[in-house]
């Protein structure tokens, strides 16, 4: 995996924890989904009831799932965290359900890869706070009513087209997170430099900020690169250039493109002369499964200006060419 996406060691997974904001005044940007999600915990904390599900949705690394345990904490609340990949049967979900307490948060990412099933109960969970649990097989198998205490569904998603209508209906209240502008992103970092007791110019947060693809996650990451590249150069405080430095050695370029993006990019502007060319026609060149391309590298290279998407496929830009380096070919679709 890239030095930029991926999040499967230990140590990485436990820094990112540590940054973590744990309330809603410390949650950098967003501002309308803050002012909508703070009305929303304030009224059922006047009410004294437990808080309407919440469905987010955005790009990976936005901050949803820190939303979700700033929901938890806002409302004095414990947090279950699971995921729809991790739900493949009903009875993984009843198993959750029925184990959860009176007011709690129940975090499901990636809510739109759960199983059918598992989506079914889900809807009725989220209404009556009942499910029924089938015991038995065929002819002779009985539904068993259970009672759920009320708690707060939290739902994750990278896009919220991804559900179905049934599914999305039944949240209260939808945030969509944005990507984050360069500014909103030094604060992140500023934030983070202090807690890990870097010394950052101001030059220097907006190079690693202007780097980070207006995501969080990738600004704490990279930060974090910074960081083993000053110490292993013996400079004490990070600077625009020792930035630049670490960073174009980590391939990650001055748009914040990582090996992904570029890939993607790459394949359409030269392999399909530009496009334009379908999305899993594109997935299957980069060796990448459709879902990936179009949630993790489209929205990034769309808000760019870098890709452009038709009704007859994605099609590179001239500043695609441009950023790339490369010549326009002949009958490039713009
Ligand atoms: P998602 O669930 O959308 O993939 P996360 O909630 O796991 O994203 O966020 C990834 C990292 O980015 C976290 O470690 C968190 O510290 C940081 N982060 C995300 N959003 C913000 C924010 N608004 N302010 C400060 N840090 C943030």
């Amino acid at each position: 995996a890239s030095v930029v996406s991926s999040s499967e060691e230990p140590e990485e997974r436990a820094i990112e924890a540590a940054l973590r904001p744990k309330f809603l005044d410390e949650f950098v940007g967003q501002a309308r989904v803050r002012r909508q999600l703070s009305l929303v915990l304030e009224a059922s904390r006047l009410r004294g009831r437990t808080a309407d599900h919440v469905l987010l949705s955005g790009p990976p690394g936005l901050g949803k799932t820190t939303l979700s345990m700033i929901i938890a904490s806002e409302m004095n609340a414990p947090l279950r965290i699971s995921s729809g990949p991790a739900i493949q049967h009903a009875g993984d979900l009843a198993a959750i359900l029925s184990s959860l307490s009176e007011g709690e948060v129940l975090f499901l990412d990636e809510i739109h890869r759960m199983s059918r099933p598992a989506e079914e109960m889900l809807y009725m969970a989220m209404e009556d706070f009942r499910v029924d649990i089938v015991v038995g097989k065929g002819a002779g198998a009985t539904a068993i009513p259970l009672e759920l205490p009320p708690f707060t569904l939290v739902g994750a998603t990278t896009r919220a087209g991804l559900l179905p209508g049934p599914l999305r209906d039944r949240f209260g209240f939808t945030g969509h997170l944005e990507f984050y502008s360069v500014a909103e992103l030094e604060l992140v970092l500023r934030r983070s430099a202090g807690l890990l007791d870097l010394k950052v110019t101001s030059a220097g947060f907006s190079e690693v900020a202007g780097r980070s693809r207006g995501t969080p996650r990738i600004a704490n990451r990279l930060l974090r690169r910074v960081r083993d590249w000053a110490l292993v150069h013996g400079i004490e405080q990070i600077d625009a250039r020792a930035a630049a430095a670490a960073l174009d050695m980590y391939e990650v370029d001055a748009k914040g493109l990582d090996r992904l993006d570029r890939s993607v990019l790459t394949a359409l502007a030269s392999k399909f002369g530009g496009g334009p060319v379908g999305l899993s026609t594109l997935a299957i060149a980069v060796g990448e499964e459709p879902e990936t391309v179009e949630t993790v590298a489209e929205p990034y290279l769309v808000r760019e200006g870098l890709m452009g998407r038709t009704p007859r496929g994605r099609i590179a830009t001239p500043a695609a060419y441009a950023h790339l380096g490369l010549a326009v070919p002949a009958g490039a679709p713009f």
